[in-house]
Order: C-alpha cells, then sequence, then structure tokens
C-alpha cells in the first residue's frame, strides 16, 4: 500500500508537503474533481504526480507547451517514474512506440497537448484503457478572458464527458476571480473543490533602487552572485544587445535573447542558460514562458516594466526551488515617460487601462512600505505582517515616523492654490520659491504659499508627496501625475488631523540580501568550496545523460549535502530531493566526491534535525507524541502512519524538543539490541559529550553502536533527563 508520505519520500526525496499539497492530494484521493491555484514555485505538480502514482490506472496531463512537457517527463523518469510525452515534436517511430507504451500499461502519466488529445487515433487508444486522472495544467487557457487564451482548451469539457469515471484537476499559477469563475464551469466543477496557496513568495528578496547609472548598479549588483544564474530583463531589443555586450566584455558568462534574434540562435541561448552553460540572460520580456529552470537566483529589472502583473510574473522565475533568490528593479521617472510615450499612441479604452497599470506600477516602484502589500494586493490577498524581512523597505533601518502634519498641510495647501492642475515636482518648486520660466508664467509667485517651505530640501518635499499619495490624502492622475487633494485630504486640512511619516527617504543597505530568512542557519552556512564540487559533478553527470543538471539534482539538494557532509545511505537519503531512485543512480558519485572532501578537510557529518514546517504533516509530530503518551507502542503507530520505526523515532524527539514530556521509555527501551552495560554507556557519554551530535559518540565507540541504536537511546535519555 503506497501513502501519499510514503511517496513523497522514496519517490521524490521529500520529507514534508508543502502547504496545501496534502490536502488537495486528499481531496483527488476521494476523487473530487479540483481547482488547484498556487504561485509559481508552490508546488502545483506534485499534487497531480503523487495521486497518479497511488492510481491504478492511468493520468493524462494536459499542458500547453512543448517544451515544459519534455521538461516534465525528463524529471519524472529521473525520479524512476513511468512517463512519457506524445505530442507533435515526435517523429512517426517515437510516436507509434508511445502510443504502444501506453497501450501495454506500462506509463502511469501520459503528457499530451490539448489538440493531440482530441485527435481520434490518440481518443480511442484512452478509450480502450482505465483513465484515472485528468490533469489539466496552466488551465487558465481555458478562458477567453485569461491572458494566454487556447481555444483547443475550450474542448476539454467535452474531453472529460467522455471519460466520467476519471477525476479531474485544473491547475494554474494565475487566475482572477473571473478566470477561475470560468474554469469551474467550463469543466463543471462545484464551488467546493477550489485551493488556492499564498501568492507571496517568501524566498524572494524584493528591492527597487533609484536608476542612477544602471550598468554600474548592475555589476555592483553581480559581484554578490558569482557563478550564479540569472536573467536581466530590459525594454528594448537594443538595450539588451548593449548590456549582454558591456557584461561580456567585463569577463561575465552572458547571452541575449529577444524577439530580433534568430530562432535557432534564440534556442541556443536558452538552452545553455538552462544547462548552466551560461550565466546570465539578457533578455527582453518575451524570455521565460518556457522555462522551468528552478535554480534562477536572481531576476534585475534594468528598465520598469509595464504592469505588476507582468512584473511579479518576471520576478516569479527567481528561486522556484525554494532557495533565497535576489529581485531588484532599477526605477526612474525616465523610464515611465518613456512608457508612457507608448501608451499615448493607443486609443482608448486599451490607452486608459495601460495608465492605470502603469500607474500602479510606478506606485508600488516609489512606496515606501512593505513592497509584499501591493504585490499581493494585486492578486486580492492582504499581507498582514509588519514587517516581512525580505523587502528593501522592510529591511531598511526604517527611521521611526514623526509629524509630519506641518509639511503635509503646507504640501497639500499649495497643490490646492495652484489650481490641481501640475505634478509633484513644480509643486515643490513652488514651496521652495524657486524662480523658473514656469513659475513666472502661472504668475505662482503671488501665491500665498510660495517659499514657504525653505526649511525642507527638494528630496524630502519629493518623499513627502509621495506619502501623501500613499496614504490617500492627495490624487495622482495617471497620465500627467497631476495631483489633487482627495476628500480625505480636504478632511484632513480641516479638522486639523496628526499626520506622522518619515521627512527623509530611508536609506537602502547595498547588502540587503543578507538579511534573507533562510531555511535553517545550517543551510544559509553550506560549505561553498564542496558546493562547487557537488555542482561540477552534476554538471558532469547532466551533460553525460544529456539532460540539464536540475534534472539529476536541484540546488537546494546539493546545498544540503554541502552543509550536512552526508557519508552514508541513510543519510545521504536523508537530504531532500534524495529519492530511492537517484540514491540508486547518483548516491555513489555523490558520496564518493563529500567523503573526499570530508577526510581532505576534516569534517565530520552533521546531524540533520527532522524538517520543520507549518502544514499539518508538519505537525504530525504532536499526533504521535500525544497518541505514544495515550499507550500506543510503536508498531501501531508505525501501522497506523505507515512509516518505519525511524521516522516515529524522529517524531518523538521533535515532540520532546518541542517541551513536551513523554511516558515512560521503556517501550523505547525495548527497540533497542545493546547490552544493558552497553547502553550504560551511551548514557554516560551523552552526560559527558552532549546530545546534539551523534557523530563524536559514533567514534567514541569505535563504530560499534551503530546510528540506529544511539538514536533510540538519544530518544529514551532525553526522555529520562525532563
Ligand atoms: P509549480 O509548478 O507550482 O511552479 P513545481 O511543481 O515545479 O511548482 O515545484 C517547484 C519546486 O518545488 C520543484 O523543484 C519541486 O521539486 C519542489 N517541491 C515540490 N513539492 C515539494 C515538497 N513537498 N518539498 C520540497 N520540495 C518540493
Ligand atoms: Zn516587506
Amino acid at each position: 500500500m503506497f501513502t501519499p508520505e510514503s511517496i513523497l519520500k522514496s519517490t521524490f526525496g521529500y520529507d514534508t508537503f508543502k502547504p496545501l499539497q496534502r490536502e488537495i492530494i486528499a481531496n483527488v484521493q476521494a476523487r473530487r474533481d479540483t481547482l488547484v491555484i498556487m504561485a509559481t514555485g508552490g508546488g502545483k505538480s506534485l499534487t497531480y504526480q503523487v495521486p497518479a502514482l497511488i492510481f491504478n490506472g492511468l493520468t493524462v496531463v494536459v499542458s500547453p507547451l512543448i517544451a515544459l512537457m519534455k521538461d516534465q517527463v525528463e524529471q519524472l523518469r529521473a525520479l524512476g517514474v513511468p512517463a512519457l510525452f506524445i505530442n507533435s515534436s515526435l517523429s512517426p517511430e517515437a510516436y507509434q512506440e508511445n502510443m504502444d507504451a501506453v497501450r501495454r500499461g506500462d506509463v502511469k502519466l501520459l503528457y499530451v497537448a490539448p489538440e493531440t488529445l482530441l485527435t481520434p487515433r490518440i481518443f480511442s487508444l484512452l478509450s480502450a484503457l482505465k483513465l484515472d486522472l485528468l490533469a489539466i495544467d496552466e488551465a487558465h487557457c481555458i478562458s477567453e478572458w485569461g491572458h494566454d487564451f487556447r481555444p483547443e482548451y475550450r474542448q476539454l469539457a467535452e474531453v472529460r464527458k467522455k471519460f466520467p469515471s476519471a477525476v479531474c484537476m485544473a491547475l494554474t499559477a494565475t487566475a482572477t476571480p473571473r478566470v477561475r469563475a470560468d474554469i469551474m464551469s467550463t469543466l463543471g466543477f462545484s464551488q467546493a473543490n477550489e485551493f488556492q496557496s499564498s501568492f507571496n513568495r517568501e524566498n524572494l528578496f524584493i528591492e527597487v533602487l533609484p536608476k542612477q547609472n544602471p550598468v554600474a548598479q548592475t555589476l555592483r549588483f553581480l559581484q554578490n552572485f558569482k557563478d550564479q544564474s540569472g536573467i536581466i530583463y530590459c525594454f528594448s531589443r537594443r538595450q539588451v544587445d548593449e548590456l549582454a555586450d558591456a557584461l561580456a566584455q567585463k569577463g561575465f558568462s552572458v547571452r541575449p535573447y529577444h524577439a530580433g534574434l534568430e530562432d535557432s540562435e534564440r534556442h541556443r541561448n536558452q538552452e545553455a542558460f538552462i544547462r548552466d552553460d551560461v550565466q546570465i540572460i539578457v533578455a527582453t520580456i518575451a524570455f521565460g514562458m518556457g522555462i522551468n529552470k528552478p535554480n534562477v537566483r536572481f531576476v534585475i529589472h534594468f528598465d520598469l516594466p509595464k504592469n505588476i502583473e507582468s512584473y511579479y510574473q518576471e520576478i516569479g522565475r527567481a528561486g522556484r526551488d525554494g532557495l533565497p533568490s535576489h529581485c531588484l528593479l532599477l526605477y526612474s521617472y525616465g523610464d515611465a515617460s518613456k512608457i508612457r510615450y507608448f501608451i499615448d499612441q493607443k486609443e482608448d479604452p486599451e490607452r486608459s487601462a495601460a495608465y492605470q497599470h502603469l500607474d500602479a506600477m510606478t506606485r508600488y516602484a516609489e512606496g515606501s512600505g512593505c513592497r509584499r502589500k501591493p504585490l499581493l494586493a494585486y492578486f486580492g490577498e492582504t499581507f498582514t505582517s509588519e514587517n516581512c524581512g525580505t523587502c528593501d523597505n522592510c529591511g531598511s533601518e526604517q527611521t521611526t515616523q514623526v509629524d509630519i502634519t506641518i509639511p503635509a498641510q503646507k504640501f497639500l495647501s499649495c497643490v490646492k492654490r495652484s489650481g490641481e492642475k501640475f505634478g509633484a515636482a513644480h509643486v515643490v518648486d513652488i514651496l521652495l520659491g524657486s524662480k523658473n520660466e514656469k513659475i513666472e508664467k502661472y504668475k505662482h509667485h503671488e501665491l500665498s504659499t510660495y517659499g514657504i517651505g525653505r526649511e525642507l530640501t527638494k528630496s524630502q518635499w519629493m518623499h513627502i508627496a509621495r506619502q501623501l499619495v500613499e496614504r490617500g490624502l492627495l490624487d495622482q492622475e495617471p497620465a500627467y501625475r497631476v495631483l489633487s487633494v482627495t476628500a480625505k485630504g480636504l478632511e484632513m486640512l480641516k479638522a486639523r488631523e496628526q499626520v506622522r511619516g518619515l521627512i527623509n527617504e530611508p536609506k537602502r543597505s547595498e547588502r540587503a540580501d543578507s538579511k534573507i530568512k533562510s531555511a535553517s542557519a545550517e543551510e544559509a552556512e553550506y560549505d561553498k568550496s564542496l558546493f562547487t564540487l557537488l555542482r561540477n559533478k552534476r554538471k558532469e553527470l547532466a551533460d553525460a545523460a544529456g539532460v540539464p543538471p536540475y534534472i539529476i539534482f536541484s540546488d537546494k539538494t546539493l546545498a544540503q549535502m554541502a552543509a550536512y557532509f552526508p557519508q552514508t545511505k541513510e543519510s545521504l537519503l536523508n537530504m531532500s530531493g534524495m529519492g530511492r531512485v537517484k540514491y540508486e543512480r547518483y548516491g555513489a558519485d555523490f558520496l564518493t566526491v563529500i567523503k573526499a572532501y570530508c577526510r581532505e578537510n576534516r569534517i565530520e557529518e552533521k546531524f540533520k534535525a527532522p524538517a520543520r514546517d507549518k502544514d499539518d504533516a508538519g505537525r504530525r509530530y504532536m499526533a504521535v507524541g500525544e497518541a505514544y503518551n495515550e499507550g500506543d507502542s510503536i508498531q501501531n503507530l508505525m501501522k497506523r502512519y505507515d512509516v518505519t520505526a525511524d521516522t516515529i523515532l524522529n517524531h518523538l524527539a521533535r515532540f520532546i524538543m518541542a517541551g513536551n514530556p513523554l511516558r515512560s521509555a521503556e517501550d523505547l527501551i525495548a527497540l533497542s539490541n545493546l547490552s544493558p552495560d552497553q547502553q550504560m554507556a551511551v548514557f554516560k557519554a551523552f552526560d559527558t559529550m552532549g546530545s546534539d551530535m551523534l557523530k563524536p559518540i559514533y567514534d567514541k565507540f569505535n563504530n560499534t553502536v551503530n546510528y540506529d541504536e544511539l538514536r533510540i537511546l538519544r530518544l529514551c535519555y532525553l526522555c529520562e533527563e525532563r
């Protein structure tokens, strides 16, 4: 009997489910149709792959992009899962071969393009088989309201009707409420089966810098990302070529990507990036749709994106593997005007919609609050945390807010008196008593507010103006950024309410990325030299197999190896992403590298605590601990949760470490095969050497007591100690 937990560990090599994965899988197992909305990197694929391995019959996955299909199939095959794809890219022979394999029942997951699924050949093939699950990836393509409508997707409703016994899943990373409703009704889903996870990408550090000398700023940024993969987005093809040349001249491994290049060159550059042969891609927004590369460590927006949605999608290409990644936007008024110029060539209503989008984008870039709030608000999500800790505004030393009532009043009345026809810069000129043509032309030196703001500098006034807009006291018209006082602003002036804010724009720390939260301190401080050796080994194996390196192992798996130095089969299997088949294929190669490195540098293996997380599976230790205290035996618990004794012992250890008492250790000590004398000796060793690290104790007994024993005895020890 396979359970989702056992498949997660043995096939995929992961300890715990990501948020909602477990619930979604349970829903699909119960054969209820399910809509999954998850941010990029949220782990959507696993939610149909795990049920696919549990069901007896076939799972069909519909996917619109041939490149992604191939990638998914490669990843599954590397995990030892029988998966294939059928689409128009196959030769007639390969097509027939794959059809035959499916017919023989040799395949668990079949990936197809929607138009392929609709052909009579595939239709009759599938009709002869037991189809258990139909998973529709990129499901927003079903909706005409979506940004990527595909007419073939519409016909999937018919396919679904032809296979009434198959449970159906629709998955997407982007869906407005309208698109969501459209997917549900087209496929005939009921409301109750919708799962949506947060759009917050915790591992992304988000930063906006005023664009001053963008090439120098980019070079400075790149110093922190030696040998790492990243994408730099530019507005125009020309800019892409120029920047790529400039970086190449500085010795960076970089390629351009834009619609002006030959297809073959574009493809070659993308492939080189995916295979880690090239480190940086400088691209127009056309880059990234069909790629799944999980170890993109940074995304730079060299120019301002057109709207928040594309910005979010583009930064979303960083850090799919969950490791800390950095997103930098270089922002200038000039860029906004450039986009405004293009918008002006359009006609309404397109034109005014584009202005609104741009306005939201500039507001975001100029904002002084947490970056996550406006980003998530765009997707209808409220981010409530006071300080996210991983954006520039939260990471910078935010000076405490002060009373800015007087400057606020001066600014608002100056906007009012100049007739609400001007942008912030001109209002500031009036306040500062500047002499220029525009002031004279409009006779603004005759206003009572002329020159009443000389106590502050121009940039301080601009910063105050932004805060007044953010707080809704001023309104900023999108096209020409003309300011007007809102009802709320008038109210504030009349009632003389206090306004608090910042006089100075907060200084941003240059190396804000050092504050990035990480899964654990140990993993953040992995051994960089060992990581490089492991990465080289991965590249060598990947090239030999003709696949991208991440198909072999993710960066996260390598980082864990370089943090814990596993030297046995057991501890290597404990690394995230180390499934059974991957261990069999590559385990020995990596163990050799790790062992040699540790021998040379006299480094010992470190104990990896079981993963901590917030979802249900992550809290299982509580349930296990409580059941044990109520009298359940280890054997019973193993059966109930369908896990090994090891897992139960780990749960109990966590239960104790979380400060809970455990009933007598008798049951536990019965698991030990050592003599009472030997057991006493181990306990004494814990007394003198501590029980955090098992390796020193293992060494002390000259390998005569194995790690399983040590784990059992440590648990008894902790239990008695309480
Ligand atoms: P999405 O399709 O939602 O963008 P993926 O399915 O590609 O996300 O998953 C993103 C990454 O997270 C992949 O590298 C995947 O292997 C990894 N992943 C998925 N589920 C888990 C899990 N439970 N624990 C650890 N890593 C996971
Ligand atoms: Zn923040």
